[in-house]
């Protein structure tokens, strides 16, 4: 039995940014992965679109980065289109979360990859994982695997409302740089909306990364009666073939994104972190930012209640602290998500006041209303 501060599961952008946060806060610290990670290495279903400022949080290498973009078009299937300005970056989900995990490592967590947790349970105050390979001990755990998190699962804590996950499909379509410019433009990303003719309650994507399209299609779950003649319906948009003549579909991925809380995020030592408690935008599906932020939270949270030897306020710590840097605006989007995907009306005023506003001053400002 291996022991440890803390076991984080899981090396997405969540467990890699916690395994940081505990090495720097001299926490010994294990991550477990059932993957390899590599540039090449295990695929993420993922648009991989991040701010500007994250890049810049991270020093996120630029030859790393897929394709800067300064717009985004967003398409309203009766033909009416609002662009946005915004800057940020698309990266390839491998070479980004290796990046993280790297990061986690260079800060002195030990990283297991290939394990996969398969059990755990708490035994005189402290857990004890076991994976396909090895056994370990830690006080605390941070669940931090993924939306369907099999720790959180195997603990009894329960999932999330179905009216709180979207379903997603993506494709990977491989096609050339030249023509990517030539019909998306060189930096755009474009998102199509439309409730009454194409997706109640969720939206389509055409990301461009170096030479593929990444295509998505994402729909609340409680709402989808045939998700794959749903998505074929996107993908008959005159712009959207256009877009993907002559290319050939290298990946095919469901995958689902939560779109509201976890009824929960902490019990006994165990924090969710990132997709797993749900800490994701509702309305756009960005998730990345909040998974590292939580991961980060979480490990503070720690060292504060250990400090002030308050360990009783674990819980209402993460969760106050969550909410202090962007939980309260992510709770309040979850409303607003209701109103917007309610009718065509609705949205269309919404994405006429995106074009000028951040979807968080729309929220916190009621511009909604
Ligand atoms: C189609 C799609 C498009 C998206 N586009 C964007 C976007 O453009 N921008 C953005 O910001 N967000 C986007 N998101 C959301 C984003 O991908 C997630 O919010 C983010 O990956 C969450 O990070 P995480 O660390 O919480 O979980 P994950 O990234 O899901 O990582 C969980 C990790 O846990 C590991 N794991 C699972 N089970 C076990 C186990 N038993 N033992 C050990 N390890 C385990 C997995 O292998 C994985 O590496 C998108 C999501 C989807 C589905």
């Amino acid at each position: 039995m291996k022991n440890f501060d803390i076991i984080i599961i899981g090396a997405g952008p969540g467990g890699s940014f916690a395994a940081k946060a505990a090495a720097e806060n001299g926490y010994s610290s294990c991550i477990l992965e059932k993957e390899v990670l590599s540039d090449n290495g295990r695929y993420k279903a993922c648009g991989g679109a991040m701010a500007w400022e994250l890049v810049e949080e991270i020093d996120y290498p630029e030859d790393k980065i897929e394709r800067v973009f300064e717009f985004l078009e967003l398409h309203h299937i009766d033909g009416e289109n609002f662009s946005k300005k915004g800057k940020g970056a698309i990266v390839w989900r491998s070479t980004f979360d290796k990046f993280l995990t790297d990061m986690a490592v260079d800060s002195g967590a030990l990283l297991k990859e290939k394990e996969a947790m398969i059990n755990l349970e708490k035994k005189n105050g402290s857990y004890e994982v076991s994976t396909n390979k090895d056994k370990y001990k830690a006080k605390y755990v941070i669940a931090a695997d993924g939306v369907s998190s099999p720790t959180l699962k195997l603990l009894g804590w329960p999932f999330f409302k179905s009216q709180d996950v979207v379903l997603t499909i993506t494709k990977e379509m491989k096609t050339t740089k030249p023509y990517i410019n030539s019909i998306l433009g060189s930096d755009s990303l474009h998102f199509f909306f439309g409730i009454k003719d194409l997706i109640p309650a969720g939206y389509a994507w055409l990301i461009p990364k170096i030479d593929k399209i990444t295509v998505g299609w994402g729909k609340q779950i409680d709402l989808i009666k045939n998700s794959r003649e749903e998505f074929e319906k996107f993908w008959t948009l005159p712009y959207v073939k256009e877009a993907l003549k002559n290319s050939t579909m290298e990946i095919f991925k469901p995958h689902l994104i939560p779109v509201g809380l976890r009824p929960k995020l902490y019990e006994e030592n165990v924090f969710a972190v990132g997709d797993a408690g749900g800490i994701v935008d509702p309305i756009s599906g960005k998730g990345i930012p909040y998974a590292m932020w939580s991961g980060q939270i979480a490990i503070e949270t720690i060292k504060t209640c250990e400090i002030k030897d308050r360990l009783e306020r674990l819980g209402t710590t993460y969760e106050k602290s969550l909410d202090r840097r962007f939980l309260k605006i992510l709770k309040a989007k979850r409303i607003v998500r209701d109103k917007i995907f309610k009718d065509d009306e609705n949205l269309k005023k919404f994405l006429r006041l995106w074009g000028k506003h951040r979807a968080s001053e729309i929220v916190m400002k009621k511009l909604m209303d």
